[in-house]
């Protein structure tokens, strides 16, 4: 018997080596003090978790692999063809399956950074290499500097709107242009987990560029919706391009229940914009708060705000608990928009640290 590959561990691809493993926001001991992932800060809508709830019955049965009835909620609020929907758990799931589909060692990708942490991730794990363009000073992405740094190796453009942790968005003037230059082999990716969120009359829709077969538009349950946990996400592309998203996603992934709590609450629209309304109020005043103490906060339309605070990032972590806050170090705070009186003490922690009071 002979060991051809030696008496050695196995190991990872090498590709794995520089990778961390994906860092989520840290817990709070009173969950309404967490402001650290850019969850909604209220409870599941009371119909959207009794059918949540039913579907446990259920459980010895795999779920419906092909999320049928979801897909047909999901083509009819967009009015799309069913093929043109791939369902995972979690946009981020969709957005791995989709890098890994298209990408390979040797290849490209280009992001806007500082930007959603699991853009490198994603982008590495497949081999490729993730082509990092710095975010502007005001948080917008340098849609220029990206469309720039394509090369025949680039497979996929990331562009995240708004963008994750810093809050502006891409104009639809600004997407116009990145279209435009993004060749039509290569990917452009608008990831809008936040859309729901956006006020800006002049922000960007990711679906209204969904004639051009290289786009694709990621949209998640986990923010708006309110369904975190559940993990569902979804992308919108060409034919073609979710057919081998659906290839790669592992089957059964989402849940009958989780099915079920995202198909409920795309009927519960009116609900959910009523709390999106409520959030993006106190966003509003959360900003005009900071301002007024004397922030320079940039443009905010998700539902967080991002304190860029440079080499003290670490430290208003620190001195702002018990509320958690989402810190990277040496470049900013991300704070995501919680219940009315989390956000007056996330205000006072603000105030106290200006002041040094
Ligand atoms: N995209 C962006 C920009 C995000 O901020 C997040 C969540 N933090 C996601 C995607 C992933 O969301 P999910 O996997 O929960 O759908």
């Amino acid at each position: 018997l002979t060991y051809p590959q030696g008496m050695v561990a196995p190991t990872p691809r090498p590709a794995l080596a520089g990778i961390p493993v994906y860092r989520a926001g840290r817990p709070a001991a009173d969950p309404a003090s967490k402001l650290s992932s850019n969850e909604l800060p209220f409870d599941p809508l009371p119909g959207v978790l009794d059918r949540a709830v039913a579907e446990l019955r259920h459980v010895n049965r795999y779920p419906d692999a092909g999320c049928t009835a979801l897909t047909t909620a999901l083509a009819g609020h967009h009015e799309v063809d069913p093929d043109r929907i791939a369902i995972g758990t979690g946009s981020v799931a969709v957005l791995y399956a989709l890098l890994s589909a298209f990408c390979g060692p040797g290849d490209e990708v280009v992001l806007p950074w500082r930007s959603f942490e699991a853009y490198p991730i994603a982008v590495e794990l497949t081999g490729a290499a993730g082509v990092r363009v710095p975010v502007g000073a005001d948080g917008t992405h340098d849609l220029a500097g990206m469309a720039a740094a394509i090369t025949p190796r680039t497979r996929a453009v990331l562009v995240c709107t708004p963008n994750n942790p810093t809050g502006p968005v891409v104009t639809a003037d600004e997407l116009a242009s990145l279209v435009a230059a993004v060749p039509p082999s290569v990917l452009l990716v608008v990831d809008e987990a936040y859309v729901e969120f956006v006020t800006d009359p002049a922000a960007a829709s990711g679906p209204d560029w969904l004639d051009r077969e290289n786009v694709v538009v990621l949209r998640t349950f986990s923010k708006a919706h309110g369904l975190a946990a559940l993990r569902v996400g979804y992308a919108l592309a060409h034919a073609p391009v979710a057919e081998a998203v659906r290839k790669v996603l592992p089957p059964f992934g989402v849940s009958d229940v989780a099915q079920a709590a995202a198909i409920a609450s795309l009927e519960s629209l009116d609900a959910m914009g009523e709390r999106v309304a409520a959030v993006v109020a106190e966003r509003d005043a959360v900003v005009a708060g900071l301002r007024g103490q004397g922030w320079d906060v940039p443009q905010a339309q998700g539902n967080f705000v991002w304190l860029p605070l440079g080499a003290e990032a670490v430290e208003f972590a620190a001195a702002a608990q018990p509320l958690s806050v989402r810190a990277f170090a040496g470049e900013g705070v991300r704070v995501t928009i919680g219940l009315p009186e989390v956000n007056e003490q996330f205000l006072a922690t603000t105030r106290r640290w200006r002041t040094g009071s």
